[in-house]
């Protein structure tokens, strides 16, 4: 199975090679983050990765990207910094923490260097909020979805097969990376994102949130 979403991924990174211009890659370095960036060296990719440090990742997650540019030498690895100098905003506003150390960064960046299309490794499995993504949402920087239809389980096969360490903190639970006071382990059979944005009644950021154009020139259906 994981053979016929690994070909419809690549063939959606390689589509978008092609299509696009100025085509970049962004990763919060969860498990389909790295599947992402594994399938994109792949398949040729040779722009930017770009990383929101927002000042309050797990030390695990800024050493992993740290440490991930011998293994993909033809990948740029970009590291945003964050906007904030507010002490302890996550717990007076928290989303507009976001806002400041993950929205702005990368959206400023997207726009100074006129970025078309971006790849990211969201999937539907990962959160009822994402139950409808499509592979491509079209926009002013198109957003490119590769692993839409992928499972939490084809995403560790996937690792597994190709003998890559998942971020050391998955095994203990932390099925979806985020910033360490508002993320906490999940529990076997609670959806992988169930543990981001502790006690605040959501489950997204918004970096990805903003809507799209119907219309995208690229249509998928679910390969499995
Ligand atoms: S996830 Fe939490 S700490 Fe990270 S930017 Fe958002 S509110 Fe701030």
């Amino acid at each position: 199975m994981t053979k016929v979403l690994e070909k419809a991924a690549e063939e959606c990174i390689t589509w978008a090679i092609g299509k696009f211009l100025n085509l970049k890659m962004s990763t919060g370095l969860n498990v389909s983050g790295q599947v992402l960036i594994d399938l994109a060296a792949k398949v040729g990719y040779q722009g930017e990765l770009l990383f929101v440090d927002t000042g309050y990742h797990f030390p695990e997650t800024v050493k992993l990207f740290s440490e991930l540019d011998q293994r993909y030498p033809g990948i740029t690895f970009r590291t945003l910094s964050a906007g904030s100098t507010i002490e302890d905003l996550y717990l007076s506003e928290p989303e507009k923490c976001c806002q400041i150390n993950k929205i702005d960064p990368l959206q400023a960046y997207l726009a100074d260097t006129s970025t078309d299309a971006i790849l990211n490794a969201r999937t539907r499995a990962s959160s009822p909020t994402r139950k409808d993504l499509q592979m491509v949402e079209a926009g002013p920087t198109y957003r490119i979805n590769p692993l839409t239809f992928w499972s939490q389980s084809d995403l560790e096969t996937y690792l597994s097969v190709n003998k890559i360490p998942p971020h050391p903190l998955y095994e203990l639970g932390f099925t979806s990376m985020g910033c360490w006071p508002c993320t906490r382990a999940t529990k076997p059979g609670e959806d992988p994102r169930s543990g981001r944005f502790v006690g605040q009644g959501r489950l997204e950021c918004g970096i990805w949130s903003k809507p799209t154009m119907a219309e995208s020139g690229f249509v998928k259906e679910n390969p499995k």
